[in-house]
């Protein structure tokens, strides 16, 4: 700005000044204070397990014992997807170490798989009260940390465990047994829903239908690639 200009400027400032018209200047950014908590978008591995580990931000904090991040190759090929920590785990942070994960070790061990090969997570990562089920607003809150999972991941196939896990990966209320055996995707990945190995604990004359989506999974991963 010349200086002629500055000082019309100025003249047109006093004009309005004393018609008593405010002048309203465009703000200049304003900065975050110092002490705000960087956003991390897209967190590494370490950042996420210590934004899960340190989470409240669903009442479930308040009663767990301990995050339940997930176990497992993080280059895994294999993702199984479960519905939320139940006591045993709450106690050892790790999910699927109680009866149902016997059951699902025995699983993967007829699928030729060991536990350390595959990734296990579940939707929410602390533990239901009294393992109600998990409710709306706990998987709102928690699922952003599952799909980072499976960001970092990259798997070649995810198995859904249960009707919670694939309803909210499939964004669908549809009953499991309209999605067994259908070619479903979460982002472009391959996805296979079974039962929840609980369930088959309490139904074992399923185990079958179980094996056979598993049989499914192994060829779908054969089919892109070697387990
Ligand atoms: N059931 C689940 O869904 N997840 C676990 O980790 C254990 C039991």
């Amino acid at each position: 700005m010349t200086s002629a200009m500055q000082t019309s400027e100025a003249i047109r400032r006093q004009y309005l000044e004393a018609m008593g018209i405010t002048q309203w200047e465009r703000r200049t950014a304003v900065t975050p204070a110092a002490s705000a908590p960087p956003v991390v978008a897209t967190p590494d591995w370490t950042a996420l397990e210590d934004a899960v580990r340190s989470c409240t931000k669903c009442a479930l904090h308040s009663t767990r014992t301990q995050t339940v991040f997930g176990v497992g190759n993080r280059r895994a090929h294999w993702l199984f997807v479960g519905e939320a920590p139940g006591a045993d785990e709450d106690a050892q942070g790790e999910p699927f170490v109680g009866r149902a994960g016997q059951l699902l070790n025995a699983m993967l061990a007829a699928l030729n798989l060991k536990r350390e090969q595959v990734y296990i997570a579940n939707v929410l990562k602390c533990r239901p009260p009294n393992n109600r089920d998990p409710q709306a607003d706990e998987v709102e809150q928690c699922e952003p940390y599952l799909i980072r999972q499976i960001e970092l991941i990259q798997p070649k196939l995810i198995v859904a465990l249960g009707r919670h896990a694939a309803h909210s990966l499939l964004k669908t209320d549809l009953a499991l047994a309209r999605l067994r055996g259908q070619p479903l995707r979460y982002q472009n990945i391959p996805l296979v829903v079974t039962y929840h190995p609980a369930y088959l604990l309490r139904t074992p004359s399923d185990k079958r239908k179980a094996w056979e989506d598993l049989c499914r999974a192994r060829r779908i991963i054969s089919e892109t690639a070697t387990p």
